[in-house]
């Protein structure tokens, strides 16, 4: 493995190499909630030989961006998976070189560049005020892989965001799934990823799901997404070519409730009003950021 690929490295465990588990942390340098969680669960998850069986790679994302506390340096990493990003000679921006070292480490070194027996979870946290949810590749194994959570998830949505790691390695066949645990910079965000981190390895099965770790994390994902629908789809999202001129007005949070036509933003010194009525989603409060905010409803539901 390539010295500049480990520096992403956090920690390996077990040696089985048939199925695989990548979990990464930080591909948003100012969300540190991921890397936190993986550090607490690793000490753990060493002790009295708990790892039955696979390898879990935890990983570190976009280094730079890490380093300043930004969601990026130039470029969102989580908006650059592409082929032509990947393939093209440009080096010119620190988070393309971060994107081509984590894609040769996660495709090549790691995956060998066989995605079926590879599970991706990406760890996420964000700007409003509540919520917990996760966001699975438009694949069946990996819509599973987030039904089996037990909190909200939303189908459609990786496929509006073009250049994600999820949609990336979950177009090549990987169970892929981006969880995002809670407010930035908040332990109750860290608890929470902590918790899924627990589920998703007893899910793979390299851990037992009796494990009180598990069962506690299970319990508090349980805990904290009581009152939200779980099922639910992608109708509207507000995409931003300049997150300067967007100010969300304040008070909206994660599945908080909105009607058509309600007053939600302001845009280029306009009102945006809401198209449909549904449940707001990851609306922007931070200064950087490609989308606004996003409309999702529940799945089979028939919105306005
Ligand atoms: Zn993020």
């Amino acid at each position: 493995m390539k010295a500049e690929y480990t520096r992403h490295i956090i920690d390996i465990i077990g040696d089985n190499e048939d199925k695989k588990f990548i979990i990464i942390g930080g591909i948003h340098g100012n969300e540190k909630g991921g890397i936190d969680a993986i550090l607490n669960v690793l000490p753990e998850l060493k002790k009295n030989s708990l790892f039955q069986k696979g390898k879990v790679f935890f990983l570190k994302g976009n280094l730079p961006a890490l380093e300043l506390n930004e969601r990026f340096v130039e470029k969102d990493l989580n908006r650059l998976w592409t082929d032509e990003n990947l393939f093209s000679e440009d080096e010119s921006s620190p988070d393309i070189i971060q994107l081509k070292e984590l894609y040769n480490l996660i495709a090549d070194e790691i995956c060998q560049n066989n995605f079926d027996n590879c599970l991706f979870l990406d760890l996420h946290t964000f700007s409003a005020k509540s919520g917990v949810f996760c966001i699975p590749a438009s694949n069946p194994r990996s819509v599973s892989f987030a039904q089996s959570f037990g909190i909200p998830f939303i189908e459609k949505l990786s496929d509006t965001l073009p250049g994600t790691a999820l949609s990336f390695f979950g177009n090549k066949g990987m169970t892929s799934l981006v969880f995002e645990g809670g407010t930035h910079n908040t332990a109750k965000a860290s608890r929470t990823l902590e918790a899924g981190i627990w589920h998703s390895l007893a899910y793979a099965g390299f851990i037992s799901p009796e494990l009180e770790k598990v069962k506690k994390g299970r319990e508090l994902l349980k805990e904290i997404s009581n009152d939200y629908p779980h099922h639910l789809e992608l109708i509207y999202r507000h995409k931003l070519e300049n997150y300067y001129n967007f100010r969300m007005n304040k008070g909206y949070f994660n599945f908080k409730p909105i009607h058509k036509s309600e007053f939600l933003a302001i845009q280029n010194n306009l009102r945006i009003t809401s198209p449909y009525s549904g449940y707001i989603l990851m609306p922007l409060y931070q200064r950087k950021g490609s989308d606004g905010f996003f409309i999702v409803r529940e799945k089979n539901k028939i919105s306005e």
